[in-house]
């Protein structure tokens, strides 16, 4: 591991399984040793209602290392101080390490400029930022914001605020039976009055990975920009802005085992630069006066106020474990995860898993006959094993599919075979109660 800060070391077991390659923060081609990698996670070695925790609710939010925990524990006992403004030592430091977040996640994203990551509350927040202030500027009554039916509340409501506000209309793309994005509907939706299609890359609620690529380029053809909503791709899979060509990607810490109150926006440069700000106060001026006042430039423009300052450091943190460990390696293991899972679970009586998308990505949502879905959250709880249970913040795609909620198992990297055995073990507990 490299240096953090103010000599705070970050060894993962990775590091030691792989050998990392601290130069990139990527590790090298050996497979990491999940088992050692899971002991960094010290919730997961604890009970809950007698039994060994088994924690599958990684999508609403996932685990902290313990290098992160201590990582942020360290800055409030050590090097705690307001940033940007300060002269003295301490205020430099936490300034520095701070800032440090920022290069990390230009780096985890691939952007071209440090001035693209903007740091926001999470990415409800984020897209709120790009709704109020780059809709809110840019819409005009009658150009339309295109959304699909798979998205996320976070990235309806504040689409339909501003549309309210502005005279835009929103359209919303299809889902077929599988869980795919119909893509024939989406083109006929697409027109040159779409100023903005806004999507989610992975969905929350079906796992379904977008071909966002190839929607991206389509929105282009008729010059719209594309936002993603990245929440549940940035924790699973290497994501490259560039690569993808978006104009906004959106993600938030606390689902890439960074904590919670943080997140990001990443924005074009030359969008970031045109847009108003979004809320006003201290750090966001170039200078005030009553007559008028002037504006930082991105992303200091975004960033009215105190920062939470522990939350950005953690978030480093965060990115710094899991680059030792490497998105690619996080994503082929997360995907052994998924087919195991998968397997297991079909082969349950009376048990239907919710679609079958051509890519997913570790979420399984399912019913069961005769049992509601909050009995069967109830029930695993019962032994130990945390599950989502609802709508997962996703009613329109729930009401696509006449359901009214599933119980929903997402994984992550530090999940176990033993984790997806007791999750079968638990079903067929919950079905002796039918
Ligand atoms: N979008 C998706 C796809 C999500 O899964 C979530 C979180 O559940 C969000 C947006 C909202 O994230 P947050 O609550 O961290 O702002």
């Amino acid at each position: 591991g490299a240096d953090v800060d103010a000599g705070t070391n970050v060894v993962t077991g990775a590091d030691m399984a792989t050998g990392t390659n601290t130069a990139t923060g990527e590790s090298t081609t050996h497979s990491p040793d999940f088992a050692k990698i899971r002991l960094d996670f010290p919730v997961l070695a604890r009970e809950v209602n007698g039994r060994p925790l088994v924690y599958l609710d990684s999508a609403a939010s996932s685990q902290m290392p313990a290098q992160v925990a201590e990582r942020i524990d360290h800055y409030h006992r050590y090097e705690h101080a307001n940033v940007h403004r300060g002269i003295h030592t301490l205020s430099q430091e936490a300034t520095d390490a701070f800032e440090q977040t920022r290069d990390r996640v230009q780096h985890f994203l691939g952007a071209a400029n440090r001035s693209e990551i903007i740091f926001t509350s999470g990415t409800t927040d984020s897209i709120n930022l790009v709704a109020h202030s780059y809709g809110g500027s840019t819409l005009r009554p009658g150009d339309e914001i295109l959304l699909t039916q798979m998205e996320h509340h976070a990235n309806i409501v504040p689409w339909q605020m501003i549309a309210e506000r502005t005279g835009a209309k929103i359209l919303v793309a299809d889902v077929d039976e599988h869980g795919n994005l119909d893509l024939d509907d989406l083109r006929t939706k697409l027109s040159n009055r779409t100023k903005i299609v806004a999507l989610v890359h992975v969905s929350n609620a079906l796992g379904t990975v977008n071909p966002v690529q190839t929607i991206i380029r389509m929105a282009r053809e008729q010059g719209a920009i594309v936002l993603l909503d990245g929440a549940q791709s940035a924790p699973h899979q290497p994501v490259n802005v560039q690569e993808l060509d978006c104009d906004f990607y959106a993600f938030s810490a606390h689902k890439v085992c960074g904590p919670t109150g943080f997140g990001i926006l990443y924005g074009k440069k030359e969008l970031l630069e045109a847009m108003p700000p979004y809320r006003g106060g201290g750090e966001m001026i170039s200078r005030v006066s009553f007559e008028g006042t002037t504006y930082e430039e991105p992303p200091f423009r975004f960033e009215a106020g105190t920062p939470p300052i522990a939350a950005a450091i953690g978030l480093g943190a965060a990115i710094e474990y899991l680059q030792s460990i490497g998105m690619e390696q996080i994503a082929l293991r997360e995907r052994e995860l998924l087919e195991e899972a998968t397997k297991k679970l079909a082969a349950v009586d009376g048990l239907r898993i919710i679609g079958n998308p051509a890519e997913r990505s570790a979420v399984l949502p399912f019913v069961m006959d005769g049992i509601h879905a909050s009995d069967i959250g109830t029930l695993l709880d019962k032994q130990g094993i945390a599950v989502r249970t609802g709508h997962h913040c996703a009613q329109p795609i729930h009401d696509r599919y006449g359901l009214d909620a599933t119980a929903r198992a997402s994984f992550a990297f530090y999940n176990s075979s033993e984790d997806i055995d007791r999750l079968v073990e638990g079903l067929e507990f919950v079905k002796t109660f039918f």
